[in-house]
């Protein structure tokens, strides 16, 4: 059981793992807490935001679209490298997944494959959007996948959690593909990595 983390020690914890911040608007008053319960925390959710363009991203990740309010994660991590806070409190990023794999998460073992729709994750994780279009063809440059990793690391930190309570989206639910172009076990390679 873990109680999140608040807007102070997260900025800490970011500047202590070396993470280039960058704080849009008014990101620790804004969430979806009104709709339903956020925390216990349990883990960390990596996606892509099918955009490119850092300005777009970021404000996207910010606003929402009209189908689906923002914020739409924590974190909006742009190809430079910047982790740029887009909110604090829930958020629209994990929606439903299964509640077999959340356990796992808790427990931080291997999860097994998604097949259910029966837990809500806005909850129970933090999320980071990351610009990318996730065809498969767009690449990751090093410094994005650098500050996954390090923002991934501080959050791990904070919580004592390791490698294994980060998953991305396409491990939580059988109807998303999210993220694509690396694997969640190399990314899990490099936080464990990091953590040492
Ligand atoms: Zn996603």
């Amino acid at each position: 059981m873990a109680t999140p983390i608040t807007a102070k020690a997260l900025l800490e914890a970011l500047d202590k793992e070396g993470v280039k911040v960058d704080e849009v608007r008014n990101w620790r008053e804004h969430n979806r807490n009104q709709q339903g319960p956020w925390g216990p925390v349990h883990g960390i959710m990596i996606h892509h935001t099918v955009t490119s363009g850092a300005k777009e991203t970021v404000d996207l990740v910010y606003d929402g679209r009209s189908d689906l309010p923002g914020p739409l994660a924590h974190g909006c991590i742009t190809k430079d490298g910047t982790v740029h806070l887009t909110g604090h409190g829930r958020a629209n990023h994990a929606g439903t997944g299964d509640g077999d794999v959340l356990r796992a998460v808790i427990a931080e073992r291997s999860t097994p494959d998604p097949n259910e729709q029966d837990t809500d994750g806005n909850t129970h994780f933090y999320g980071f959007e990351c610009e990318n279009l996730g065809d498969g063809d767009d690449p990751w440059p090093d410094e994005q996948i650098d500050a996954i990793v390090r923002a991934s690391a501080a959050l791990c930190r904070h919580h004592g959690w390791n490698a294994r309570s980060v998953i991305g989206h396409l491990e939580w639910t059988n109807q998303k593909t999210d993220p694509r172009g690396f694997t969640m076990d190399a990314l899990r390679k490099k936080i464990t990595e990091r953590l040492k």
